[in-house]
């Protein structure tokens, strides 16, 4: 039996069995077979719901350097922002006048906001539209800082890991930054009951298969119920400004490759995978992505918020026009969904 075939059995693999896996997956019988097998696991636990989330990106300072984010502390050009409690609330009254009923607070590591202020923030959320979900996405903070956070009402943390690999770390992150510290905040915030989301960049410099390898072996011990892949897409004022983005091809081979391994996982066509390839975000459909992330932050402070060149935020990436991504997403055999949509816990119907 090849590879891929085992895997499907058996999607507990090691490190070297999924590198070749990686491998297998270049060809294109290997690529199809993956991917339907990632279909069949996408409509057995969501039919073919595609979720919807409004993303509001309310603040692009941060006190991190991290050498391929275009919001990185150093990067003096980057024109600084930060929305107030008002102005936040403001966008989820303009999406929940819209439908959404998830809404992905996302900023850089900004101490502005300490714990006191997210607090009110999430709490203001929560008072005014109960039946939504709120998602951070504020990066490493203290166990108290998350707790206190969860007290208030977030119901998921997404928090990338980047990178499982130690070395490939090292090459991504300045000295003072830790991929222990890092793991161990998505311990914490899935002992304290959130639903948490992992996730790597395809083809950051510096990756190889090994090093995906190990992202593969992370995610089946971490178990997340929400996976961020996209691929790395380099923004002009990082260190990283002349390396090549990431592929197309194997960030959809690994969203196949995720959906096997984790069934029930939230997977996110990303605004990335969408930047790279017009039609991106419906080949991640195709290969078992089952969640969108349109942007609700105000149309002016959009393209303040660059992590990468060129990052889409129009058309079917504006949550304002819900109206095409719904056509786009039915036009590709989905169907768009505004619930708040949690991770599934049991298939839809029996196999
Ligand atoms: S990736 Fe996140 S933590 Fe790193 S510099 Fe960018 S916003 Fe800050």
């Amino acid at each position: 039996m090849g590879i891929i075939e085992r895997f499907i059995e058996h999607p507990e693999l090691g490190k070297k069995e999924y590198a070749e896996l990686l491998q297998a997956s270049e060809s294109s019988e290997g690529r199809e077979r993956l991917k339907k097998e990632a279909l069949r696991l996408r409509r057995l636990y969501y039919g073919d719901t595609v979720y919807v989330r409004g993303l509001i990106e309310f603040t692009n300072y941060c006190k991190n350097d991290c050498f391929y984010c275009g919001i990185r502390h150093g990067n003096r050009e980057a024109e600084r922002y930060r929305l107030t409690k008002e102005e936040i609330l403001s966008c989820c009254e303009a999406g929940y006048g819209l439908g959404f009923r998830t809404f992905v607070l996302q900023g850089g590591e900004d101490p502005w906001f300490t714990d006191g202020r997210m607090e009110e923030a999430v709490r203001s959320i929560k008072e005014r539209y109960p039946d939504c979900a709120v998602t951070l996405s504020i990066g490493e903070r203290s166990f108290e800082s998350y707790r206190r956070l969860r007290e208030a009402g977030a119901d998921r943390y997404l928090l990338r890991h980047e990178t499982a690999s130690e070395e490939h770390y090292r090459k991504l992150h300045p000295a003072e930054m830790s991929l222990s510290h890092r793991k161990q905040c998505l311990y914490s915030l899935k002992e304290l009951g959130y639903q948490v989301g992992a996730g790597i960049m395809v083809g950051s410099p510096g990756q190889t298969y090994e090093e995906l390898a190990e992202d593969l072996i992370f995610l089946r011990e971490l178990q997340p119920q929400m996976a961020g892949i996209g691929p790395f897409v380099p923004h002009h004022s990082t260190p990283f400004k002349d390396e090549p983005a990431g592929s197309v091809d194997l960030t959809l081979r690994l969203l196949s490759i995720i959906r096997i391994l984790l069934p029930k996982v939230l997977l996110p066509a990303t605004t990335a995978l969408g930047t790279m390839d017009p039609l991106g975000r419906e080949k991640g459909f195709a290969a078992g992505a089952n969640v969108v992330m349109p942007n609700l932050s105000p149309a002016e402070n959009r393209k303040q918020y660059e992590l990468y060149d060129n990052k889409l935020c129009t058309g079917a990436e504006a949550a304002e026009s819900l109206a095409d991504l719904k056509k786009r997403v039915e036009a590709a055999g989905w169907k768009l969904s505004m619930e708040r949509g949690d991770a599934a816990e049991e298939p839809l119907q029996e196999n």
